[in-house]
């Protein structure tokens, strides 16, 4: 144990202390508090959400990618949904990938449903507390070491969640995680991503995404642009002149690592900049447009996966599996953005779904800590296609039941009576085991 936590000040304390505010963590907090648990919810920027929120502005995995889409996510995820509709913040739209019917919401209103949703589930907030390191007893984490504008500080707890994205509590707990790149697959790549404003958009939308891609690579061809993926996407927002965009590549980095993460953030926002040259220059419907933003932090798909009581394969995926103790399910297919210039795609069979297991949110090794979202259990190839934000809001409704029903028992999750905390997930309109689809795709 680290010999400088004997000094420092409790700053908070709570049943269940989840730590990270992306999709994942949010959904965890809102299940957790009003599965009864007194909660907080722990985040090192100012604002909620994570990517969803500061990189994003699409939830896929709600939606099965087949002809027939059918919603597969229901619970708290869905209820973030309407409670967006409720902002007239929301277009759902066929996606032009393949990756499901999408739903694109408007970032800066989702912030403040994620506050609202999780304040009247009763829920705390802590925001700008950066968590650095864990206190441990045994096999158990008592406490987190946090820094704030006040220095080091502990925030104490019966039972954890960690939807860092990043692992950060496995790592500090020393428990096992598979760092992303090092099982023979690269890392997949990080975007900047950006919004444009001032677009025409009928005459944009008259550029359909074969020629968008055919003109990304005569660019290229014709030296004057450097555009590293030439299948980037660009779509409509629920605002009328305003696209969002997927296109920047930034391969190989480290995304746990500050000074690769320096490096790849310079290059995103320069790709940025040559991506809206290129719209600007060669797309109809752009000559006009201006560059509105650029996400506030470049995105991380992937870094540490947890080696957690199972870890969800590419077989798994493919042969649509069903599990005994699902808590979610999954129907998005592989999507792998390798370091090359496009996408790699692999589909669940016949448009239907598998499960996700509870046993891929629990660590090995320590006894009170839950995970949530982009940092489960799961192989290179399961993580490219279970790690949707429909899917992680999903995983982190299911992280936060469990860890409010353990405190009610000896406070370890691992634990936990499966059937118990499937009973309350299905009362709370989860869904689960077998491809159950509540509702056709607009
Ligand atoms: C470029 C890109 C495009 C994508 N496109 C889509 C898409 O269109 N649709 C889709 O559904 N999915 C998409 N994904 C995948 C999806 O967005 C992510 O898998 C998902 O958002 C991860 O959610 P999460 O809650 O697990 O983690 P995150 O959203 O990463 O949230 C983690 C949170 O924890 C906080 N945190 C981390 N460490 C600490 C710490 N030590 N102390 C305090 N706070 C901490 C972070 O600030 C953050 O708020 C995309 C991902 C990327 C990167």
């Amino acid at each position: 144990m680290p010999v400088y936590t004997q000094e420092l000040p409790i700053v908070a304390e709570a049943e269940v202390v989840v730590l990270g505010s992306g999709s994942a963590g949010s959904t965890a907090a809102i299940a957790a508090a009003r599965t009864g648990a007194d909660t907080l919810l722990v985040e090192r920027y100012g604002f909620l959400g994570g990517t969803s929120t500061m990189v994003l502005d699409t939830f896929y995995g709600f939606y099965t990618p087949a002809d027939q889409a059918a919603r597969v996510v229901n619970g708290i995820p869905w209820e973030i949904v309407e409670r967006l509709y409720a902002y007239g913040m929301v277009l759902e739209r066929p996606s032009s990938y393949g990756a499901g019917q999408a739903v694109t919401y408007d970032p800066t209103t989702l912030k403040v449903v994620w506050e609202q949703t999780v304040g009247a589930a009763g829920a705390r907030l802590l925001l700008h507390t950066f968590c650095v390191d864990v206190l441990k007893d045994g096999d158990r984490i008592s406490g987190l070491v946090v820094a704030s504008k006040q220095g080091l500080g502990l925030i104490m707890g019966r039972v954890f969640v960690d939807a860092s994205g990043d692992a950060d509590l496995v790592f500090k707990s020393g428990a096992p995680f598979e760092a992303a790149g090092t099982d023979g697959q690269p890392a997949q790549s990080l975007t900047t991503t950006f919004r444009l404003g001032g677009v025409n958009a009928e005459r944009a939308r008259a550029v359909k995404r074969d020629e968008l891609v055919k003109r990304m690579k005569a660019a290229n061809v014709s030296g004057e642009y450097r555009l590293p993926r030439e299948e980037g996407s660009i779509h409509a927002t629920p605002i009328a002149d305003v696209v969002a965009t997927n296109m920047t590549r930034v391969a190989y980095v480290d995304g746990t690592d500050p000074f690769e993460l320096t490096k790849a953030e310079v290059e995103g926002r320069r790709q940025a900049l040559e991506y809206t040259r290129f719209l600007r220059e060669q797309i109809p419907g752009y000559e006009h447009s201006y560059l509105m933003n650029f996400s506030t932090q470049i995105g991380i798909r992937e870094t540490r996966r947890i080696w957690g009581e199972y870890r969800l394969t590419r077989e798994d995926v493919l042969s649509a599996r069903q599990f005994e103790d699902a808590i979610a399910q999954c129907g998005a297919p592989i999507e792998d953005h390798h370091a090359g210039n496009n996408t790699r795609w692999e589909y669940v069979p016949d448009g239907g779904t598998y499960d996700i297991p509870y046993r891929v949110l629990l660590p090995q090794g320590v006894s009170n800590l839950v995970v949530a979202g982009r940092c489960l259990s799961a192989d290179h190839d399961a993580h490219a296609s279970v790690r949707s934000m429909g899917q992680c809001m999903a995983m982190g409704q299911a992280a936060g039941t469990a860890a409010a029903l353990a405190v009610r028992e000896d406070g370890t999750p691992h634990r936990l009576n499966v059937g118990k905390l499937q009973e309350r997930l299905r009362m709370d309109g989860a869904l689960f085991s077998g491809a159950t689809a509540v509702a056709a795709a607009k």
